[in-house]
């Protein structure tokens, strides 16, 4: 891993952002925002995950409206994604929203930008520059390439906001393109000192979704260049913030809570581990201590694996082994595997720290 870029830092509510801060997880509810309740319980969703900001959709007055009363009842720093309309982002600001996203290119008129820069700069709200590969002007310096297209139009947007006396930027270059978001990032990175917000956008259903975003923030951050992330697919934002923490906890960015290794399985497979690891998963959902867990289907590779975790358990021969602490502790019949996990992951998680972090 490189040496992180050390970007300017702001703060997002109470979650800071760039300055060699921990890379933060966001992600976006997909509820009517007019409809409080429902998007109210999707913030608490994705809070109890672990995501740090969530970010809703404000297409509207009414909706601008209901972020009052959305940001009353949730605690997670909020940001209000505006398009076109100025005067949604004011009200936004005047809702209590702890950032903007803003494109101030599709604000049209500066008086009206201004008017929405002089309210977040009284309330000290950060605003995200938020340029879309895929919604540049065509006869936007057609001779460059799209990362230098993204680049450029998003430092014009950054001159824009300097020039009003406007500092707590972050900026965000996103193209469905995982190699032209990853030159556009690389781009930025060595010309602006602003915090970085990372993703791949539209980049499909879970699975693709997962790899492509995986991809390319993945060799971001390995280059020491990315400050919030938001992992983007069509699907539950529970996965998107999933696949965030997997991202970062795979760079070693961040101990985010349990970590699972099971096995693939083969015709060894001694041990349903697809349907344990799939209930250890969402049983630990919330555990934030960094536990690790191996879910194994038999003695080959299972003892190691085991070895190497805080609680895990290998099959073989219609008994479980079950390990604790890297030790084998005892063994129960296959049908109680998941439960002793269970007792063992409760045991280590109440205790409030891992019993391998010394040995790892
Ligand atoms: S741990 Fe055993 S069951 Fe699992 S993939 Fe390896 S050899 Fe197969």
């Amino acid at each position: 891993m490189r040496q992180r870029r050390i970007s300017r830092q702001i703060m997002v509510g109470s979650v800071p952002v760039g300055g060699g801060a921990p890379v933060s997880v966001q992600s976006m509810t997909k509820t009517d925002t007019r409809d409080v309740r429902v998007t109210v319980d999707q913030v608490a969703t994705l809070t109890d995950a672990g995501c740090d900001i969530v970010r809703l959709a404000v297409p509207d007055m009414e909706a601008a409206e209901a972020l009052r009363r959305i940001r009353v009842a949730c605690k997670t720093p909020l940001i209000a994604d505006i398009h076109f309309d100025h005067r949604l982002a004011i009200a936004a600001l005047e809702a209590g929203v702890d950032g903007l996203r803003l494109n101030p290119g599709n604000i049209r008129r500066l008086e009206d930008l201004y008017h929405v820069v002089m309210r977040a700069r009284e309330r000290q709200i950060p605003i995200r520059v938020g340029v879309n590969g895929g919604s540049l002007p065509s006869d936007y310096l057609p001779a460059l390439t799209l990362p230098e297209r993204m680049v450029s139009i998003a430092q014009e947007q950054i001159r824009v906001l300097e020039d009003m006396d406007f500092g707590l930027i972050k900026v965000s270059l996103k193209a469905s393109d995982v190699l032209a978001t990853m030159d556009a990032y690389q781009l930025i990175a060595e010309q602006s000192p602003y915090p970085l917000h990372l993703g791949v956008t539209e980049a499909g259903p879970p699975m693709c979704g997962a790899i492509r975003n995986a991809i390319g923030m993945g060799v971001l951050l390995h280059l020491g260049i990315g400050d919030t992330i938001r992992v983007s697919m069509s699907g539950d934002p529970l996965q998107e913030v999933d696949a965030g923490k997997e991202i970062l906890a795979s760079l070693s960015l961040r101990e985010s809570g349990p970590r699972i290794v099971s096995c693939p399985t083969c015709g060894r497979t001694e041990l349903d581990v697809p349907a344990i690891a799939a209930r250890v998963s969402e049983y630990v959902r919330g555990i934030s201590e960094p536990l690790h867990i191996a879910v194994m289907g038999c003695v080959v590779n299972g003892p190691g694996e085991c070895r190497h975790s805080d609680v895990g358990i290998a099959g073989g021969s219609g008994r479980v082994a079950v390990y604790v602490g890297g030790e084998f502790a005892y063994s129960v019949d296959e049908d109680q595997a998941f439960e002793a996990l269970k007792v063992e992951i409760d045991r280590i998680a109440n205790a409030g720290r891992t019993i391998c972090e010394d040995k790892r």
